[in-house]
């Protein structure tokens, strides 16, 4: 049974890709629109597909944002395109960069909003968490995000402008004859876990992720994409068959009672209604196991029974388990489980076979960990209410 009281769709402005006035911003369009732009531009139409890989080139592969710098296509045809688009992706208004290497880079968009994108440093890898929309309208219990009153849908520019100004940032466009696949990467993977619902904004997140994964761009194999959702069913099937990354999803409970409670959404769609749909997500992607997200709240959900219902419930699909100690934010009402409390429960799930990491908190001392991020001025704005509200100012 499903709670029609709960809406399904959620009132989000979109940004249409063409603003009317002022030149098009080629970032984010599929290949398909950028050469369907050229050709409403003027551009010769038995030219345009070739014109299109250059640009599509230039632009994903090597990082360059002039015209000018585009030395294969005529001066003229730079020109031509100079005075008709432009190549843009967010503005970076602050880095921080904590003690263990993790950097958080606060953008700003369209409209003066800001989102956060965090860059986590790995021995061998490293993975950029990007944000699909301006706060979240789902209100988590334990989410900070969720309570961030304003919510706009990231466009496909945005959401793939993130990973290209990491790439700036980490000076990771490759040299001039370089071949990029056979370098280590420093941005090697990609999890949609920062701000907002991806699959409330699926059409953009679709559209970015593919242009992330295409081998004449950034190139990342699909399997260096995981999308995490709270559970926004109707959607998942069309993650696997549209963009065929991996999945994770927030969890989080093992009674419908207590994920009402963490996470609302599951009073659309509970428990069973989830798990249903996850069985099907690994036949219709071909991808290996699913991720089951579990934030470890103490004296909420991290009791020895919950470990083993939640073994019991995933019993049958490919899965392993990441357990997350909560991250705390200022007025949180919950707690962070014990370090025993959340081995014990990792160990139950363990010795039922499936892998069950513990995940390590990354960029604490800059705010910058699972489930913290919230624009700065909306931080600012809470911060200044629980001042006056404790100073009686
Ligand atoms: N909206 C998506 C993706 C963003 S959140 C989703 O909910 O899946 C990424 C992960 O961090 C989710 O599993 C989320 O539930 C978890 N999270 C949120 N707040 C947290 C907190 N304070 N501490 C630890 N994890 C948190
Ligand atoms: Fe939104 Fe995810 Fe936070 Fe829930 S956990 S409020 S879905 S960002």
């Amino acid at each position: 049974m499903t709670d029609a009281s709960v809406p399904i769709t959620q009132d989000v402005l979109t940004v249409p890709r063409k603003l009317q006035l002022g030149p098009i911003n080629l970032v984010g369009l599929p290949r398909i629109e950028l050469h369907d732009a050229l050709i409403e531009a003027g551009t010769n139409a038995k030219q345009a597909k070739m014109r299109t890989g250059q640009i599509w080139q230039w632009i994903y592969q090597k990082g360059v944002r002039e015209f000018d710098q585009m030395t294969n296509l005529s001066k003229d045809y730079r020109t031509f395109l100079k005075e008709r688009f432009v190549v843009m992706v967010p503005e970076v208004v602050s880095k921080q960069v904590s003690v263990d290497g993790t950097r958080k880079y606060l953008i700003r968009i369209a409209g003066g909003h800001e989102v956060e994108t965090v860059y986590i440093p790995e021995k061998d890898r490293g993975t950029l968490c990007i944000s699909s929309q301006v706060g979240c309208t789902l209100t988590c219990s334990f989410c900070h995000t969720g309570t961030q009153k304003l919510v706009r849908n990231l466009t496909a520019g945005e959401i793939i402008g993130q990973v290209m100004l990491a790439r700036d940032d980490l000076n990771e466009w490759p040299e001039p004859g370089r071949n990029p696949v056979n370098t280590a990467r420093l941005l090697s993977n990609i999890v949609l876990m920062g701000m907002g619902e991806p699959l409330y904004n699926f059409d953009n997140v679709r559209d970015a992720m593919k242009i992330a994964m295409d081998p004449e761009g950034i190139s990342l194999s699909r399997r260096r994409i995981t999308l995490s959702t709270s559970g926004v069913v109707p959607e998942i099937a069309r993650t696997a068959t549209e963009i065929g990354c991996l999945l994770a999803i927030s969890f989080h409970a093992t009674t419908n009672e207590v994920r009402d409670q963490l996470v609302p959404i599951n009073k659309r769609w509970n428990l069973d209604t989830l798990i249903d749909a996850l069985r099907e997500y690994p036949k219709v992607s071909n991808s290996e196991r699913i991720t089951f997200e579990y934030v470890m709240l103490k004296d909420i959900n991290d009791s020895d029974a919950d470990a083993h219902r939640l073994v019991d419930l995933i019993k049958g699909i490919p899965a392993k388990v990441n357990l997350i100690p909560f991250n705390p934010w200022p007025g949180a009402p919950y707690e962070r489980s014990t370090n025993n409390r959340i081995h014990a429960f990792s160990e139950i799930i363990y010795q039922a076979g499936y892998a069950s990491p513990v995940r390590k908190p990354r960029g604490e001392d800059i705010f910058a960990a699972c489930g913290q991020l919230k624009s700065a001025t909306e931080r600012e704005r809470k911060s200044r209410k629980e001042i006056s509200a404790e100073t009686g100012l």
